[in-house]
């Protein structure tokens, strides 16, 4: 196989505007399959995870491969709601052109959006397809315009549904009648976009000589630079634009040759990745482990040399090499034997230590760039509701997380609870029911504490502090007198020792400092970690027997008790971003219930279709249930992305409630 002769298509998009079934599609028109996978029976060959089949969403990425016009176009399709991004953007990295899949019917939505931004500041091709042009009632020219208006107006048509919409015409090239807009300025609109990127061309287009062919030749350049993202239409369901559909991705999307070239990162030196070099180069960009044979596979992107099965790989991590033992081509959840990975394609391998992101060579090494992942920011505390199931538990999570990048776990040793982060709620009921399923444990939840921290505005000088035991045994003593200040918010802990001469013995001071460290561990005020404060050590006592590292250490606690306590403490919350896409009728009502949660706005904005994107930046103490109400406000069709922005402080009428509520005695239930 020949690199110039793969294209490598992610299919993103919102949930249900059909990516599956247009890979589904594309098997069948290119013979891999013998009927129309279908999702409502669950006969995709793309789909093919026991969850997916009975939610018939696709929850996780997956990978299969066409061949049209001696050309082999490897598909990648991902998750399309949003709270599974997780596996949808690692996605982009593998591809050189995203195509966005919009259904005609439900126009642009949220993922549409996002994903389109994602794959442009990734550098990659894009590509539009509409789909569902067989539905009653759409408007395809009103959703061109929208696609203009939201994407530029390099967005344009390269091919219009006949009237009867039984199939597609070619904008260059087609000849016909179609369901809207005229052929011959669809076309001229298409080749000036194509002549920008060759003077030539423009030259003859100008004089009125244009070869067509080498309009078409030139097309994938302009695709590939950004002058043009064409768009075209399909009716998955019934197999129409399908063969027009796999023409356009092998003429009209550039090739690993002509796509974006990935940069190998070492230490200071940024290596461009040449895909006809002869040294392997390549990137993972999902991993999944099949739950019955229990095989994890590690999908790669060959972006210059070749894997074989014999030849070690390396990776950062992985010095020593591993051998790959076989490479595989994987067609959903199936894999076939291949000889060897070329550059530009994408393989399988089984068995290895790999995770996403990582850099596989034979070579130099170094690191390859990864798409931004959000950081998760819906949170549920778990526990077992079985004791001893804790290992199965952390056994499963690990290999979610390794799965997914969205999907965290931790325990968190202020709170004491084990808290698994997702994107939102779906996310992580999605995860919980597998756990339970695939790994038979169940597991209670509740709303985790929110992390708090503990912080001071002032300062206490000359705080003194004795500690002093002298019954019985050995005795203890340590005195010590600090300053407590407020450091730079984000600046951490400081500890100065200001001591002139002998007050404390040298090897007592350490002892002070951990003193202080483990107080700011627990907190002072309601329990929550310290951060951002400058302790001076300036004077102090040592008894000549009963000084000892334990003394300085309770006394180095006190002491900075006492001074936190003295210096204005206040809590610190984190507060999210959080974007809303919702129907324009609902703003006022978004806006009010934004307002009642501390909310701030930051701005909003008109989206085409009545549709708008509030921005706020809410506390993460007021959002848990955001899910639930937003549904409710926009009787389901809102939808939200929040991250991690930093932290504020409380406000002091609900710190006072925060404190309160830390020292009643814990509950159990
Ligand atoms: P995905 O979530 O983007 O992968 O979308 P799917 O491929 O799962 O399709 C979502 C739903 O739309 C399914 O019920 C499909 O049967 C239906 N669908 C897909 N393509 C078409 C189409 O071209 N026309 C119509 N009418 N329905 C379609």
């Amino acid at each position: 196989m020949k690199t110039e002769n793969i294209r490598n298509i992610v299919l993103v998009g919102h949930g249900d505007a059909g990516k599956t079934s247009l890979a589904e599609a594309c098997l069948h028109m290119a013979g891999v399959t013998k009927r129309l996978g279908n999702i409502s029976d669950g006969t995709t060959v793309l789909d093919y995870t026991e969850d997916e089949k009975e939610k018939q969403h696709s929850l996780e990425t997956a990978v299969c491969a066409v061949e049209h016009d001696d050309c082999h176009i490897n598909l990648i399709d991902t998750p399309g709601l949003p709270d599974f991004c997780g596996q949808a953007i690692p996605a982009l990295a593998a591809a050189d052109t995203a195509v966005v899949v919009v259904s005609a019917v439900t126009g642009i939505e949220v993922n549409t959006r996002k994903m389109f931004e994602r794959a442009r500041q990734f550098g990659l091709s894009v590509m539009f397809v509409i789909n569902k042009i067989d539905a009653d009632g759409v408007n395809l020219e009103e959703l061109v315009g929208q696609i203009q208006e939201s994407f530029g107006d390099v967005c344009l048509p390269v091919n219009l549904p006949k009237p009867d919409l039984t199939g597609v015409q070619r904008v260059i090239g087609g000849a016909g009648a179609t369901s809207f807009g005229d052929l011959e300025s669809a076309k001229t609109a298409a080749v000036e976009a194509i002549c920008v990127v060759n003077d030539e061309l423009m030259e003859q287009y100008l004089a009125g000589d244009a070869d067509e062919d080498v309009v078409i030749q030139s097309a994938m350049k302009a695709v590939a630079v950004g002058e043009l993202v064409p768009i075209i239409f399909t009716s998955a369901k019934n197999e129409i634009g399908i063969d027009e559909f796999m023409d356009a991705m092998v003429n009209w999307t550039p090739s690993p040759l002509e796509a974006k070239r990935r940069v190998l990162v070492n230490e200071d030196e940024e290596t461009e990745i040449d895909p006809a070099g002869d040294k392997l180069v390549g990137q993972v960009f999902r991993v999944a482990s099949d739950y019955k044979s229990n095989i994890k596979y590690s999908y790669i992107r060959i972006f210059g040399g070749t894997i074989r099965s014999d030849h070690q790989i390396h990776t950062l991590a992985e010095k020593k090499g591993l051998r790959p033992g076989a490479v595989y081509r994987m067609v959903g959840g199936e894999h076939q034997e291949l000889d060897e990975g070329v550059a530009g394609d994408i393989v399988a391998l089984a068995k290895l230590d790999l995770h996403i992101g990582n850099a596989v060579f034979d070579g130099e090494g170094g690191t390859i760039e990864l798409p931004k992942i959000p950081t998760p920011m819906f949170a549920v505390a778990i526990e077992s509701k079985v004791r001893g199931d804790e290992d199965k538990i952390s056994a499963a999570f690990r290999r979610f997380s390794e799965e997914d990048p969205c999907f965290q776990v931790e325990r968190n040793p202020t709170t004491h609870e084990t808290v698994v982060h997702g994107v939102g709620d779906a996310h992580v009921r999605m995860y919980l029911a597998k756990l339970t399923k695939n790994f038979k444990v169940e597991v209670d939840t509740h709303p985790p504490k929110i992390p708090y921290r503990e912080t001071i505005l002032g300062q206490a000088t000359d705080v003194s502090y004795t500690h002093k035991k002298q019954s019985g045994g050995s005795g203890q003593f340590g005195r010590v007198i600090i300053n407590v200040f407020a450091n730079e918010r984000g600046a951490g802990y400081e500890f100065v020792d200001k001591i002139f001469g002998g007050a404390i013995d040298q090897s007592y001071r350490p002892s002070v400092d951990k003193g202080v460290r483990q107080q700011m561990a627990v907190g002072v005020l309601a329990g929550y970690p310290v951060v951002d404060v400058k302790v001076e050590l300036i004077d102090g006592k040592t008894h000549p027997v009963d000084s000892k590292d334990i003394a300085f250490q309770i006394a180095g606690r006190g002491a900075f008790k006492e001074g936190f306590m003295k210096s204005k403490p206040i809590l610190l919350e984190p507060v999210v971003n959080l974007e809303v896409t919702a129907p324009v009728d609902n703003l006022g009502d978004l806006q009010g219930d934004i307002a009642s949660r501390r909310g701030q706005p930051v701005g909003q904005e008109m989206l085409p279709g009545q549709m708008a994107v509030l921005k706020a930046q809410v506390p993460l103490a007021e959002v848990s249930d955001y899910h639930s109400r937003l549904s409710s406000i926009t009787g389901g069709q809102g939808s939200y992305m929040m991250e991690f922005s930093h932290y504020d402080q409380v406000p002091s009428n609900v710190q006072q409630r925060i404190v309160d509520e830390s020292h009643k005695p814990a509950e159990h239930d």
